[in-house]
């Protein structure tokens, strides 16, 4: 699937998507994964295929607009175009200044209106002193900033930025593997917990890690199709609790989808429903085919190895 803009230094995303009782899963562990990282995927995938999902105590989840690190007039239109009432904003971007965020944070603030929510993710690009200089900078820019994403690489870092400022510190990055959760929540790292669900095993393995972390959860995608945005919803929709929008509004960022009714978000919010897998739109070429299959065999030697 070509992507529409580089998104995570990618222009095509790949997966497989499984059948099973219940309809599709979609497993897209990035290319760069060994068969350790991507095993987890496959469980998700397999949840859903299976239909195993919770109920949903909600039927629509708010999601964020995604602003990249553009200047201040396309910022502007993306916000508009986005119809959401919360706004995430890329800062730190290598190669601009904090003036340039500033000027971005502002027209994003102006184009979202006094009740809109903007928050901002740094992708860990920050040091402890240069995050708390700047989130106070920022802060101001945007008239309020509803918590900061990832400011710098490490847990210990978030601890120390969420100690010096003022403003909620997220975790994004830090949150990969089924025992990061835990370590940011000992640490006191973060006010607010990124989960996605491939990453982490699945829907319901999510909804235990929300309920032991106690921190409140934003579900985000892992730049899927449809088919496993639909999981990430499932989540969002299950949560006891959603304080915050959602980062599942992306789509947009492929080229194509795989479903006759894509995943895309109306008035700010995605519909909770499974949407229908058109087998037509489903290709590759048998190299990939090939690389993908061999990908799967070298998950269930994982698998064995470990006594499944
Ligand atoms: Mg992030």
């Amino acid at each position: 699937m070509p992507m529409r803009t580089r998104f995570r230094g990618i222009t095509v995303r790949e997966g497989v998507l499984l059948p099973g009782p219940a309809g599709w899963g979609e497993w897209s562990p990035f290319l760069e994964y060994d068969a350790v990282v991507a095993e987890p995927w496959l469980r998700a995938a397999e949840e859903a295929a299976a239909g195993d999902w919770p109920d949903a105590v909600r039927d629509r989840v708010p999601v964020n607009v995604t602003v990249p690190a553009v200047g201040p007039e396309q910022a502007h239109a993306i916000v508009l175009r986005g119809g959401c009432r919360t706004a995430k904003v890329k800062v730190a971007e290598p190669g601009q200044s904090l003036a340039d965020d500033q000027a971005r944070l502002e027209a994003v603030r102006d184009a979202i209106g006094p009740g809109g929510r903007v928050r901002i993710d740094v992708n860990g690009g920050w040091d402890v002193d240069t995050a708390v200089a700047s989130i106070g900078v920022l802060d101001r820019a945007a008239g309020g900033l509803e918590y900061v994403e990832q400011p710098c690489a490490s847990v210990e870092e978030l601890a120390a930025v969420r100690r010096a400022v003022g403003v909620p510190v997220a975790a994004d990055e830090s949150i990969r593997r089924a025992a990061d959760p835990y370590r940011v929540r000992d640490l006191e790292a973060a006010d607010v917990a990124v989960l996605k669900v491939q990453p982490l095993g699945g829907v319901r393995a999510c909804l235990r890690i929300a309920e032991d972390i106690g921190l409140p959860v934003v579900v985000s995608s892992a730049l899927e199709t449809s088919v496993g945005i639909a999981a990430g919803v499932a989540l969002a929709a299950a949560l006891p609790e959603l304080p915050y929008a959602c980062g599942l509004a992306t789509v947009q960022l492929l080229e194509r989808d795989v479903v006759t009714d894509p995943l895309l978000p109306v008035d700010g919010a995605l519909p909770v429903r499974v949407p229908t897998v058109d087998e037509s739109l489903v290709a590759a070429d048998p190299e990939r085919v090939a690389h993908w299959e061999a990908r799967l065999a070298e998950v269930r030697v994982v698998r064995q190895d470990r006594g499944r």
